[in-house]
Order: C-alpha cells, then structure tokens, then sequence
C-alpha cells in the first residue's frame, strides 16, 4: 500500500473532477499535507485536455485500482459506483463534492464537504479564500475551467450565485477574457467526429441503480444535434450491446446542444417508457427532443429517477 493518499474524481473524468483534483492537491500541499497527489481513474477528455495544454500541465496520475486501506479523497463524486475498483475497502479521509449523496459509507469518521453548488471547484475556491490562500493565476484558470464546463459557462440550471460570484473573482486573477476562453474550452470537447460509437456511449456515462434494476444515463455536448444524429442507427447499435452485456433496463443517451441549451435524446430498452412518463411526451423513433434541458444532475435524473 501507498503512504500517498490519491485525490480523484469520477470515472469517465469530466474537467471538474481533473481540475478540482489538482485544485485540491495544491490546496493540501500549502496547508502542509505534503502526501497528497492528484489522481485521475479514466481517459482525460478533450475539453480537458484543452485546458491543461493552455496551461501546458501534466494530466494528473492515472490509478486502475487501489488497495484495502488506502487512503483517498474524493471529489466530484461519492458514489461508488462512480468511484475507482476497490473504493468499498479504501480509507476514504475526505470528500468535496456536489452531487447527491448515494451508495455511500466508511468505516471511520471523515471530513466530508457537500455544498449544492454547480461545480465542485466553486466549494475549492471558497476553501482557498476562508483560509486566505492566494490564487495563481494557473489556479484561477483550472477552476474557472471546471465552474465554466459543469455550468455550460453559467447557462446550466445547476448555476448558483455562488458559481457566478467565483468565476467573476477568477477571471479578475486569470486576467484573460474568461467568455472567449470558456466557449473555445467547451467547442473544444465537441469535437466527436474520431470517436467510436462505443466511445460516443461512454465518454460521460453515469451508471445508476434502483431497486434492482439498472441505467445509464450518458451524454455529449455538441453545436450540432442533427450531425450526431447523422450516426444515429450505430449509435443505437452501441447502446443494444451495451443493454445487453450489462444487463439494463434503460439507457438514456442526451445529446446536448451547448450553443442553443437544448439535448435530444435516444432511449432505449425495457424500461424506455419511463422517460416519456419523465417527460411526458412520446418517444419517435426512439428519440424525445428535451426543449432546454442541459443538466443531466438537475434535469434527467431526477425525474428519470423518480419515474424509474
Ligand atoms: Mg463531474
Ligand atoms: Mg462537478
Ligand atoms: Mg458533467
């Protein structure tokens, strides 16, 4: 076992679990913790890995599996099923996170940090100002980065006025135009055209359980709807397979439209009927067109939740 303690985000990493590891790795070290590392359990995305080339930094770590007793912080997620093989026997110390609280428990008492913010690094950034750390410049771009993706730049009805009071402060110690910056980042992750459609699937997918049964719900950002939809009959392949190797009841694949704040989405298996009890609306040709919806946390799960 490591006498590192690993910080990480979610599988499928997204730029807020990237950016709020590095975040918090840097936050422990000026505090003294000179054993924490930033980690990352999954491929870096390309909205990501935009970021870390503007700021020309290493990806953080990758780590496949951990052993019984090591010790971890989580941020950006606590589910375990979101979480690295092995989470369920690792000394989980800490978590800074802003999703639900789900398939979650220790063994030992721990610092856990749950504010319904819209992204993890907006709770980093009021932990660096409580404690009078100064912000880098470097620092205020990677969490301008993660409020700017987790909110489609303040867009998302995730967006909280403590998002939107941390990225104005960012962008003053960032010094660029944070708007530009923010729309290349996001443009940047909608590049899907040297995907598979396997990958498309599974690049944001978050797998869910109740009562038994299963779902995943994945999502991509795009500009254009219609030139995803171009794929739509392999996409649909994809999402069979996958229904059928994992056993689902439902899979919800949203295609989101990030200029115009809008997803369609392609639903399949047994239980596809609960998103149009979800929604109200009748599925056509296996698609439902979801007028504003963005969210996935605020928007599709939960009613696709409760209607499970
Ligand atoms: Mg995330
Ligand atoms: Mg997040
Ligand atoms: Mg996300």
């Amino acid at each position: 076992m490591s006498d590192k303690i690993y910080i990480f985000g979610h599988k499928n990493p997204d730029t807020d679990s990237i950016c709020s590891s590095l975040i918090k790795e840097r936050f422990n070290r000026k505090k003294g913790y000179t054993k924490c590392f930033a980690a990352r359990i999954g491929k870096i995305n390309k909205e990501t890995q935009f970021v870390l080339d503007y700021l020309k930094i290493e990806a953080p770590e990758f780590i496949e599996k951990i052993d019984d007793g090591q010790e971890v912080i989580l941020v950006d997620h606590n589910d375990f099923g979101q979480s690295i093989d092995g989470i369920e026997n690792a000394n989980i110390i800490g978590v800074i996170d802003h999703h639900r609280i789900a398939n979650f428990r220790t063994s030992e008492p721990l610092y856990y940090t749950a504010k319904p913010y819209g992204c993890t690094c907006t709770i980093l950034y009021k932990e660096y100002v409580q404690n009078g750390l100064e912000i880098s410049k470097e620092e205020a771009i990677l969490m301008a980065s993660a409020i700017i993706s987790d909110t489609l730049l303040l867009k998302s009805p995730t967006t909280t006025n403590h998002d939107r009071r941390a990225l104005e402060e960012l962008e003053k110690i960032a010094g660029i135009d944070i708007k530009k910056y923010g729309l290349e980042m996001l443009k940047a992750g909608t590049d899907l055209d040297d995907f598979s459609e396997e990958e498309l699937i599974s690049l944001d997918a978050k797998s869910l359980e109740k009562d038994g049964g299963k779902f995943i719900i994945a999502q991509v950002n795009t500009v254009s709807i219609d030139d995803v939809l171009k794929r739509q009959d392999k996409i649909e392949e994809a999402i069979k397979k996958e229904i059928e190797s994992k056993g689902l009841d439902l899979f919800v694949f949203a295609i989101t439209d990030i200029l115009n704040s809008n997803s369609e989405a392609i639903v399949l298996g047994k239980k596809a009927n609960v998103v149009e009890k979800a929604f109200d609306k009748k599925l056509e040709n296996n698609k439902i067109f979801l007028e504003g919806v963005v969210s996935r946390k605020k928007q599709l799960l939960p009613v696709i939740d409760k209607n499970f």
